[in-house]
């Protein structure tokens, strides 16, 4: 037995039905290596307490009686995620397997100029409308993620810096909107929530060690290991976008000269794009000039705009040199990218893999090395979701417990 009660046995039958979905009482024995009566006994302790059933039957290969397949009680591991960046707040109902049952966008300006007080009581708010409007009262939620842009240190669920977005420093989050929403709360940075969405039902499936690179209005990057998001100290690894890779280019909001976040991010893209419209630089983007944003100059680039199609060929090679220096460090099977500066256009996808099959050691899997994420915008939401589940599953039945006590007590 484990310090919290619950066997050996139970957490890995629990983890194998898990990753199967559905899986026969024979299949999970072979696959548990323990022997058919215990796995009978294990299976029926987690079927009392609810968080295992019976899930119809199997197609037998032969003839005679069809085997009950088993499969985990969705209703029993549901989760509300968050992911906060710095334009939108994406707001999803997951289950154990990462379905999505509902999802919902609504602007960050909700939080603009509070107090973190107002913080936490205006992301509670959001989150019980939220989880309500989707059928599902709190009390049957096991648990909530939230994901966050900036440095986040996970382990201490604590928002450390948000250089987009005042108010948010040495911010102790993840145990205030806990005490709020009288649930556990687990907290971590976009980047890294999007890999942990790529390393289960995105390109990262089957690989141990990839980078995850999330170019939107900021740059950051979920590292893999051995299969595991990697924190770095305080959790501060993963800050790709203030990698030098000009020492005379444009001020970051760091202090530094020459991040790639100050030349490549959306935010730079668009600015630069003003600047040399303001300078008469001849382009279809003229018309757009005020109101312009990434979107434009990616549909420039795609109709064959010279000006869009630099800006983001720049914007790709520089982030080849930082993906290289990554690579050529810690030797990654891939790099996912993902964000709005690649979902729109090939270009910066193109530009990057050009840079990095020059610069990458020949060891390392050149061929195969840069590819497009297709989880779309709902990544981060999703990656945090599944986070949240996993971390029921560390001890689920002492979980399940403390959900029913408040379901009770309420
Ligand atoms: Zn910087």
């Amino acid at each position: 037995m484990l310090a919290n009660g619950v066997s050996r046995s139970e957490l890995a039958v629990l983890d194998v039905i898990r990753v199967q979905g559905q899986i026969t009482r024979s299949e999970l024995s072979a696959t548990v290596g323990l022997g058919t009566a215990m796995t009978a006994r294990v299976v029926q302790r987690l079927q009392a307490f609810g968080l295992v059933r019976e899930a119809g039957r199997s197609l037998s290969p032969r003839p005679g009686r069809p085997t009950v397949l088993l499969e985990l009680h969705p209703d029993d591991a549901r989760v509300v995620a968050v992911d906060i960046g710095t334009e939108t707040v994406n707001l999803m109902l997951v289950d154990v397997h990462g379905t999505n049952y509902s999802y919902l966008e609504v602007s960050s300006s909700v939080f603009d100029g509070l107090t973190q007080d107002q913080i936490v009581a205006c992301l509670a708010a959001l989150i019980g409308d939220f989880a309500r409007d989707a059928g599902t009262p709190l009390t049957a939620i096991g648990a909530t993620g939230v994901a966050l842009t900036g440095i986040i240190d996970t382990a201490r669920g604590i928002s450390v810096i948000r250089s987009n977005t005042p108010g948010w420093e040495r911010f102790d989050l993840r145990d205030r909107l806990g005490h709020t929403l009288k649930m556990p709360v687990i907290l971590d940075e976009t980047s890294r929530a999007k890999a942990v969405a790529e390393m289960r039902l995105g390109n990262g499936r089957g690989a141990s060690n990839f980078l995850f690179v999330d170019v939107g209005t900021a740059i950051g990057a979920g590292i893999v290991i051995n299969g595991k998001p990697y924190l770095g100290e305080g959790g501060l690894a993963g800050e790709l976008g203030h990698i030098t890779v000009d020492p005379n280019g444009p001020l970051c909001r760091c202090g530094n000269r020459g991040c790639i976040q100050a030349s490549s991010s959306a935010r730079a893209l668009v600015e630069r794009a003003r600047e040399l419209l303001r300078g008469g630089v001849y382009s279809s983007l003229a018309t757009v000039a005020e109101t312009l944003n990434l979107h434009d100059i990616a549909s420039a680039a795609n109709a064959g705009d010279k000006l869009a199609l630099g800006l983001l060929t720049e914007a790709g090679e520089r982030l080849g040199e930082a993906i290289s220096m990554a690579l050529n460090l810690l030797g990654m099977e891939m790099v996912i990218l993902g964000g709005s500066l690649v979902q729109d256009s090939p270009v910066v996808l193109e530009a990057a893999s050009r840079i990095v099959r020059l610069r990458v050691l020949p060891v390392v899997g050149k061929d195969r090395t840069l590819l497009r994420s297709d989880l779309g915008r709902e990544a981060g939401a999703l990656g945090i979701g599944l986070e949240a589940v996993d971390w029921l599953f560390d001890s689920p039945v002492e979980r399940i417990l403390q959900r029913d006590n408040r379901r009770y007590s309420n």
